[in-house]
């Protein structure tokens, strides 16, 4: 089975805890005997951000697995080689470990996780690995089945493909410019509402080119992660820190500029 590591943690002198994300099962969280110290089986297997193959074998506790064995199938080493690439990944593995059940598939959700930490990988301008980062955050939010309503206002019902200045609430949608402004909205330009709805329903395939204006990505990211703690419940620390090292970068104008 495939899966791609969110989390490690230490237990006691030599094991490890593994949290992984999983197609056939969503999360699922495995002890690997050893881990700690195993310079054979596991050496420089068990990364956050590996997708491994990996066998697991059931333990008495039917949400605990046992690592058998596990190999590197991506390492996602561009990641590494960059922190601003490895910041901007942070809300993936976050977001699958926070925001899914345990043992429970999510179809589409592993595909969408490898393909955004395909692109930053690649790594690129701010604006590139923002877009990434906020089509994960909107397609998520639709393949777990909180999906922003993008077609009408929340409030009014109203359809609001033709209108202009819409903005965004943390009640899950769109409200036009006819409805009382609420206090936990977002200005919404057209092209980002349209940018919303695209990231949701493309091809995957195809999403690799789909890209959002600089200008309109702090508006994307600012309420995507608002949207994204109110779901979860509490803080996103990971999410915090992507996106505040992308909104710097953008706001930056040049590439060493020391405000970063
Ligand atoms: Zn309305």
């Amino acid at each position: 089975m495939d899966g791609l590591v969110l989390r490690l943690r230490s237990l006691g002198e030599s094991d490890l805890m593994l949290d992984v994300f999983t197609s056939s099962m969503g999360r699922m969280t495995a002890l690997a005997k050893g881990g700690k110290r195993s310079k054979q089986r596991f050496f420089g297997v068990l990364l956050a951000g590996h997708l491994l193959e990996m066998n697991l074998e059931a333990t008495k506790s039917p949400d605990l697995w046992r690592l058998g064995s596990a190999r590197v199938r991506a390492s996602h080493l561009g990641l590494r080689l960059d922190y601003r690439r490895l910041l901007a990944a942070g809300p993936v593995l976050e977001l699958l470990l926070r925001a899914t059940p345990l043992q429970a598939p999510q179809t589409g959700a592993l595909e969408l996780a490898l393909a955004t930490l395909a692109r930053l990988e690649q790594g690129g301008d701010p604006t590139e690995m923002g877009s990434a980062v906020a089509i994960f955050l909107a397609r998520l939010l639709d393949l777990l089945g909180y999906g922003l309503n993008l077609q009408a206002c929340l409030h009014c019902g109203r359809p609001v493909e033709q209108m202009k200045s819409l903005r965004l609430t943390l009640g899950g949608g769109v409200v036009c410019p006819a409805c009382p402004a609420g206090h936990r909205e977002h200005s919404a330009p057209p092209g980002l509402v349209k940018f919303l709805a695209a990231a949701r329903s493309m091809e995957p395939r195809s999403l690799a080119r789909l890209r959002l204006p600089a200008s309109q990505l702090p508006l994307a990211l600012g309420f995507l992660a608002d949207f994204w703690r109110e779901v979860v419940g509490h803080d996103l620390p990971s999410l915090g820190l992507a996106l505040r090292s992308l909104r710097g970068r953008s706001a930056a104008p040049a590439a060493n500029s020391p405000r970063r």
